[in-house]
């Protein structure tokens, strides 16, 4: 694989569920080395935060990794420690149940992202043998079950018996008290080991350790591995087996908030630049691969659109897109695929995920996978799971993005997608995108502060678009649900009529996205709302609340019609204090089911 990678290389990086663990021929401080590493997979889930050292130190705490640093008043050096920053699946947000966990006896510590589904029982088993049970997790048994197995077996023989007794996803690893050594295997969830001099990582991706090393080897499912600070050796279900790192390339990037008040509003802005490099390596680096694609595209028979979130949006409208151009296009929801689809050799598959490792997205690429359709996925992240498993992709080079809710990956990706459209018919002009968005964004600055004062305190407010806008009338409400927690729908304009027009009384917000190519339909929607008293708000030419340049194409307009609705979230989260790059609940890459 050629990529490169965009990385951090700043250490303020101010970025979290995610594994980080390092063995060390020399002493290494747990601040500023693990947990320096441990804070860059902050974007996986910030429930709470630990780590142990192999001399069996440790500390947990409730909130993100700053919690988790202030907390810990004394450093620790150690030779050899596990991290984990969790976002809760099973139990509490509470201190006993952050990670790492530990046996009775503190004699194994541990470390887990995933799921294990038949926990229940495993655990009615080890509690018949005597073990006892302190947190509410699923992961207490896998502590548990090694620990019991390790009394008679060696660790690469304990977790093969656990992946024949376990059912569910995880990367774990652990270590024995007093050792230097670190055990991992993995299941589903993504793991891999950064070889550095004198040095081992092992962690959920590249990112915790891309400051030191370039050489990565993954995991693959049911691989295990023996790592010490001189080297490592992997295993499989059968016996020890040979792998040797793969170098990647990075550039370097660097990952500041500058002057902006939060790395959403930052994301947000720098959308010129991101589009502009992406759209420069469409035409350069990435020109042969699209010119696959689009080969594979027309040789196939139908299409599919996997994704979930904001990713599904974009891949609503590539849907729309390709449709257009005479394709059998669908788009689907990943957690809800398997009963929507037909998928044989003929079938093209995009996999849309910013971070390539949504769970929802690769427990479908890995059923479909017996069929043999053509997988493509529509990457940020190079290396990713789903980039590992398609035969082709796209990297959307928006560069890290550091804010939970997505912003410049989604315009990425719209943008990739429709250079596909382009090449497959030569009739879209994207090289404007990038100066309208600088135009739009300054121009609406005001306007859309004006505009939040007056929905700050609104409990709902519907968005509505028709035909290309339908998708973005979605992602706004999406962006107002999850920074601003206002109760947002996004729907289409003539379904309104069909039942939801019930909620329209005097003083409810209508936004409504106004194109061209939509006008008909949206002003009589908008019209009947307003006849019942809704207070409207268009998005679109010719409106007084926003300022768009005139002969905006669809695809320009889906693009800054997005951002005067990302910009309007922010706004309305900043007026209500609301935690904007780490909303509550939330995770950026959705590790789990
Ligand atoms: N299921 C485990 C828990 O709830 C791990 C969650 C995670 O991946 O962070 O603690």
């Amino acid at each position: 694989m050629g990529s490169r990678l965009l990385v951090e290389s700043h250490k303020e990086v101010e970025i979290v569920c995610g594994i980080v663990a390092i063995t060390s021929e020399k002493l290494f401080s747990v601040k500023k080395d693990l947990l320096f590493g441990l804070k860059k997979l902050e974007y996986r889930g910030y429930d709470s935060a630990g780590f142990a050292t192999t001399e069996g130190n440790y500390g947990k705490e409730v909130g993100d990794i700053d919690n988790l640093l202030r907390s810990t008043q004394k450093d620790f050096l150690t030779k050899t420690a596990i991290s984990h920053t969790r976002w809760a699946t099973h139990g509490g947000v509470t201190k006993q149940n952050a990670h790492p966990h530990f046996d009775a006896k503190k004699e194994v510590f541990l470390v887990h992202n995933g799921i294990i589904e038949n926990f229940l029982e495993l655990k009615a088993a080890l509690e018949a043998k005597g073990y006892i049970f302190r947190t509410e997790t699923d992961t207490e048994v896998i502590v548990n079950f090694l620990h019991d197995r390790m009394k008679t077996s060696k660790p690469i023989d304990a977790m093969r018996d656990f992946m024949k007794a376990a059912k569910g996803t995880y990367a774990v690893v652990f270590f024995k008290t007093g050792s230097d050594k670190l055990y991992a295997m993995k299941k589903d969830s993504p793991l891999c080991l950064g070889v550095s001099k004198g040095r081992v990582f092992v962690a959920s991706d590249i990112y915790a350790f891309s400051h030191e090393t370039d050489r990565v080897i993954f995991f693959e499912d049911y691989e295990m591995a023996e790592v010490s600070p001189q080297g490592f050796q992997f295993f499989g279900m059968s016996g020890p087996m040979k792998k040797e790192p793969v170098q990647i390339q990075w550039e370097r990037e660097p990952v500041i908030k500058k002057h902006f008040d939060h790395f959403m509003l930052k994301e947000i802005c720098e959308q010129p630049a991101a589009v502009e490099r992406l759209l420069h390596s469409l035409k350069t680096t990435q020109a042969k691969r699209m010119g696959e694609i689009a080969d594979m595209v027309r040789g196939c028979k139908r299409i599919f659109f996997l994704a979930c979130g904001t990713s599904y949006h974009a891949a609503l409208i590539g849907s729309y897109l390709l449709s257009r151009l005479g394709f059998e296009a669908h788009a689907v929801i990943a957690s809800e695929f398997e009963d929507f689809s037909i998928i044989d050799k003929d079938t093209v598959v995009f996999a849309v995920s910013q971070s390539g490792e949504t769970m929802d997205v690769i427990t479908v690429l890995k059923d479909i996978k017996r069929f043999n359709p053509k997988i493509i996925a529509i990457v940020n992240y190079p290396y990713s799971s789903v980039h590992r498993m398609a035969d082709n992709y796209i990297e959307i080079m928006a560069g890290q993005e550091i804010c939970v809710a997505a912003t410049k990956t989604f315009t990425n990706t719209l943008v990739a997608i429709y250079e596909l459209a382009r090449v497959l018919r030569n009739h879209i002009v994207l090289d404007r995108i990038p100066s309208i968005i600088e135009e739009v964004i300054s121009e609406n600055e005001s306007n859309v502060k004006r505009l939040a004062k007056k929905l700050k305190d609104k409990h709902d407010i519907f968005v509505l678009g028709h035909r290309v806008s339908y998708p973005i009338a979605r992602e706004i409400a999406l962006k107002l649900k999850e920074i601003s927690y206002v109760h947002a729908e996004g729907m289409m304009a003539g379904e309104l009529k069909h039942g939801t027009i019930a909620l329209i009384e005097p003083g409810v917000p209508v936004i409504g996205l106004v194109h061209e190519s939509n006008r008909d339909r949206m002003d009589s929607a908008l019209r009947e709302v307003q006849a019942r008293g809704a207070d409207v708000y268009k998005i679109g030419n010719h409106s007084k609340d926003f300022m768009l340049p005139d002969g905006l194409n669809e695809e320009e307009y889906s693009i800054v019609s997005t951002i005067i609705g990302h910009l309007l979230a922010y706004h309305i989260a900043k007026l209500n204090g609301l935690p904007i790059d780490k909303p509550r609940n939330l995770a950026k890459s959705v590790t789990v089911k």
